[in-house]
C-alpha cells in the first residue's frame, strides 16, 4: 500500500503546493545534501511536467520527447528557472500582505499576451463544456500554461492561506478545513518540529 511520503512525492519531486505553480516553484527544495535544484535539465524537467499534470496526453507527451537536446529547450528551460525566482519573490510578498510588484506583473502580463489561451465549445456526454486548448508546437509554447497557472494563483487563491512551511523553503496553499496547516508535510517537516518540541521540553522541563 503506498505510503503518505510516496503520495507527496511524484517521480523525484514534491507535489504539497495543491496549486500547480506552486509545485513548480517548490522544485528547489533543501534536502539533508542542501538546496538541491530538481530541473538540473531538461529531461527531469519533461518528468515534472508530466509528473505535474501540465501535460497530460500521449501526443503531447511524444512532442516533448522530440525536443530532447535542441538548444530552444535548453534556453527554455533557463527561461523558467529565472521565472521561478521571480516568482518566488512575489510569492513571498503575498504571503506578507502586499501584491507582487508591477515588474512582476507587467512580466506576466507580457507572458499572457504572447502566449493568449484558447477557450472553445466541446461535448461532454450530453452537456457542452468550454475547454482551453493550446498547441504545442515549441518549448515556448508552455508559457501558456505556465503563466495561466500563476495568474490563477495570483488573482483566484485566498492570499491569507499562501504560506511557507514554518521548517522549510516549500510554500503551499492552505486548502484544509480549518485552515491552519504549518508545514509542506507532517512527513517532510511536521513530525521532524515536534521531534524538536518534545526534545525542548525534555531538556527543560
Ligand atoms: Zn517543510
Amino acid at each position: 500500500m503506498p505510503t503518505a511520503v510516496q503520495e507527496e512525492w511524484k517521480d523525484g519531486f514534491p507535489f504539497i503546493g495543491n496549486q500547480r505553480i506552486l509545485d513548480l516553484l517548490n522544485t528547489k527544495p533543501v534536502l539533508p545534501a542542501g538546496p538541491t535544484e530538481l530541473l538540473s535539465d531538461y529531461p527531469a524537467f519533461e518528468r515534472w511536467l508530466i509528473a505535474s499534470g501540465t501535460v497530460t496526453f500521449a501526443e503531447e507527451k511524444a512532442v516533448l520527447r522530440s525536443w530532447r537536446g535542441s538548444a530552444e529547450t535548453q534556453i527554455f528551460l533557463h527561461e523558467v528557472i529565472a521565472f521561478r525566482e521571480r516568482l518566488r519573490g512575489a510569492v513571498v510578498r503575498i504571503e506578507g500582505g502586499h501584491l507582487p510588484t508591477d515588474g512582476f506583473l507587467s512580466e506576466l502580463n507580457t507572458l499572457l499576451l504572447r502566449h493568449p489561451t484558447h477557450a472553445l465549445v466541446c461535448r461532454h456526454g450530453k452537456t457542452l463544456i468550454r475547454q482551453t486548448r493550446d498547441e504545442l508546437s515549441q518549448p515556448s509554447d508552455l508559457w501558456t500554461r505556465l503563466a495561466e497557472s500563476t495568474a490563477q494563483l495570483i488573482v483566484e487563491a485566498d492570499h491569507s492561506r499562501l504560506r511557507q512551511c514554518e521548517a522549510c523553503v516549500l510554500h503551499f496553499l492552505d486548502t484544509s478545513k480549518k485552515g491552519s496547516r504549518r508545514w509542506c508535510s507532517m512527513n517532510i517537516c511536521g513530525n521532524k518540529l515536534k521531534v524538536a518540541a518534545y526534545q525542548q521540553r525534555r531538556r527543560n522541563p
